[in-house]
C-alpha cells in the first residue's frame, strides 16, 4: 500500500479548510454571555409580541382568559453595542483611524426538519396559535416545525396535535400547543440568546426554543423524565439543547446569566436564584400560584438597573413545581 508522507495534511488549501471549519464551528456555537457586542444579525420576525391575549380560549385547563391580561407587549431588549452614544471627536484636522466594525453575520446551526404528520402541524397552527393572536413569525414557524407527536408517548401520538396538554408519564403533562407558543413569544427571543428552561419534561418546550436559538439550556427533576428527554432530543437532531437533571429552583449557574428563563412548572414565587441569573433586560416568564388551582402566567423583567417589574398575562393551570421552592416560605 503507498502511504502518503504525513505533510500533505498541512498543504496551504487544506490548512485553510480547516481555519474556515473551524470558525464555523466557533460561530454555531457563539452564545452571547454579555449584553454588549453580539456579532449577530436578528432574524426576520413578522411583527410583535401578541397584543390580545385576553380575548384568546383557554389555557391548560380550560380557564377563562383573564379580562385585564392585555398587556403582552413585548418587553425590550437590551441596547446593541452599536446604539451606544460617540465618544469626543478629537481636535486635529488629520482622520482618526478609522476602525471598521466587524462584518455581521447570521448565526446559523442546524435544525432537524420533519415531513411526518405536517399537515396536522399546520392545521393546529392556524386553527389553535395564529387565531388566538400569536403572530411572532419565528415563533408561528417553529410551531409549525418541531414534530410534536414525537415527544409525547406513541400510544398518545393521535391526539398529539388536539388543543390541550398531553400526559407524558410520572404524572407530568406537555403543556397546550398554545400556552407553549404564547409562552415562546413572551421571552422574544434573537437567536444568540442564552435561554433556560426550568421543568425539560418531554423535551417539547425545548426544542421549540431551540428554533429560535441555539443556546437552549433545560432542567428536569425527575431523572427518568430528563433521561427519556434528553435521549430523545439527540436522536431527532435537536443537538443544541443542553439538559440536565436537578432542581431548577437553583438555575443553571455555570451557564448564567440569561436573556429569558421559561418556566414550565407552577410555583408559589420566582426563586431568587432565577432572578439572579437573569441579565439587565431580561425576562422570565413563569406560571405563578398555587397548587390545585388556577395560577397566573406572568413576565417578570429586570430592567438595566436591576429593578424588576412583573405583569399578568393569562391564567393558566401548570403541573406544580416541586424541590426547593414547596419548602421555602
Ligand atoms: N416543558 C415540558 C412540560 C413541563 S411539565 C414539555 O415541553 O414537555 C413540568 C415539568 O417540570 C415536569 O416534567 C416536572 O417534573 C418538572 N419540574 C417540576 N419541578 C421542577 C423543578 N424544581 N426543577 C426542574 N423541573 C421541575
Amino acid at each position: 500500500m503507498h502511504l502518503r508522507p504525513l505533510h500533505w495534511l498541512f498543504t496551504g488549501g487544506q490548512l485553510a479548510v480547516a481555519v474556515a471549519m473551524a470558525l464555523a464551528v466557533a460561530l454555531v456555537f457563539h452564545c452571547a454571555r454579555s449584553d454588549q457586542a453580539r456579532p449577530i444579525r436578528q432574524a426576520a420576525r413578522s411583527g410583535a409580541a401578541t397584543s390580545g391575549p385576553a380575548e384568546l380560549v383557554a389555557a391548560e385547563a380550560g380557564v377563562a382568559p383573564n379580562p385585564t391580561g392585555s398587556g403582552a407587549a413585548s418587553s425590550a431588549g437590551a441596547p446593541s453595542a452599536r446604539g451606544q452614544p460617540q465618544g469626543p471627536v478629537p481636535a486635529t484636522s488629520e482622520k482618526p483611524p478609522v476602525k471598521q466594525a466587524p462584518e455581521e453575520k447570521p448565526l446559523t446551526w442546524e435544525r432537524p426538519r420533519f415531513q411526518e404528520r405536517k399537515a396536522e402541524r399546520l392545521r393546529m397552527v392556524a386553527g389553535q396559535i395564529e387565531a388566538r393572536g400569536v403572530k411572532d413569525g419565528a415563533v408561528v414557524e417553529a410551531m409549525r416545525e418541531v414534530p410534536r407527536h414525537r415527544f409525547v408517548p406513541d400510544n398518545r401520538q393521535g391526539a398529539a396535535y388536539a388543543d390541550g396538554p398531553q400526559p407524558i408519564g410520572y404524572g407530568q403533562t406537555i403543556s397546550q400547543p398554545y400556552v407553549v407558543a404564547l409562552m415562546t413569544e413572551l421571552l422574544n427571543l434573537k437567536p444568540g440568546d442564552r435561554v433556560l428552561e426550568i421543568g425539560t419534561g418531554s423535551g417539547y418546550q425545548a426544542a421549540v426554543l431551540s428554533e429560535l436559538t441555539p443556546c437552549v439550556y433545560t432542567v428536569e427533576i425527575l431523572p427518568e423524565l430528563a433521561q427519556q428527554a434528553a435521549d430523545r432530543l439527540r436522536k431527532l437532531g435537536y443537538k443544541t439543547v443542553e439538559t440536565r437533571q436537578s432542581d431548577g429552583y437553583y438555575g443553571w449557574k455555570e451557564h448564567a446569566p440569561f436573556d429569558a428563563i421559561i418556566v414550565t412548572a407552577a410555583a408559589g414565587h420566582v426563586p431568587p436564584p432565577l432572578i439572579e441569573q437573569l441579565k439587565p433586560g431580561g425576562r422570565i416568564v413563569v406560571p405563578i400560584g398555587g397548587v390545585y388551582e388556577t395560577q397566573d402566567l406572568v413576565v417578570v423583567t429586570k430592567d438595566m438597573d436591576g429593578r424588576l417589574r412583573t405583569r399578568s398575562v393569562l391564567p393558566v393551570t401548570f403541573v406544580p413545581m416541586t424541590g426547593e421552592v414547596q419548602k421555602e416560605k
